[in-house]
């Protein structure tokens, strides 16, 4: 019975966080077509690591982590006190996997942005944000120009 009412209350979390990701990509998606960047896509499944959002040709991926489940070190978010173990764990091997799939991109020649959902909110780093995306572009951009000339 204890077991049945924890498992629940970690479907409620779990649902909770995944909903207030969804409200903050968009944000991004809004900043990106605000840049009049074109070419993008949401959710590359196909792409190491599942990124939020690729550049496909100028091989940009973008990630948007929320700081619950990918352990960031500035919101350092309480864990649950039900199954406590369970989350830590679970945290942990995100941290893991998402260290291991953006190296992997950064070797086969992608720019990797990393935006921290506690980022989106502060409008001084999203300018920086803006800024970071706009030069991963052009840079990747200019190498593809000069691969084709
Ligand atoms: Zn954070």
């Amino acid at each position: 019975m204890t077991d049945n009412l924890s498992a629940q209350n970690r479907v409620k979390t779990m649902r909770a966080v995944k909903s207030k990701g969804t409200r903050l990509e968009k944000h991004i998606f809004a900043m990106l077509a605000g840049m009049g960047l074109k070419g993008w896509r949401k959710n590359a499944d196909d792409v190491v690591g599942k990124p939020d959002i690729v550049f496909r040709e100028l091989q940009v991926a973008i990630f948007i982590d929320g700081c619950f489940w990918h352990g960031c070190p500035h919101c350092r978010r309480p864990m649950p006190q039900a199954n406590r173990e369970y989350w830590e764990r679970k945290i942990a091997r995100n941290v893991h996997r998402d260290a291991v799939n953006r190296n992997t991109l950064v070797k086969g020649g992608w720019i990797v942005i990393s935006i921290w959902e506690h980022e989106i909110r502060d409008p001084a780093k999203m300018k920086l944000v803006k800024q970071q995306v706009r030069a991963a572009v052009q840079c990747n951009n200019a190498v593809r120009q000069e691969e084709t000339a």
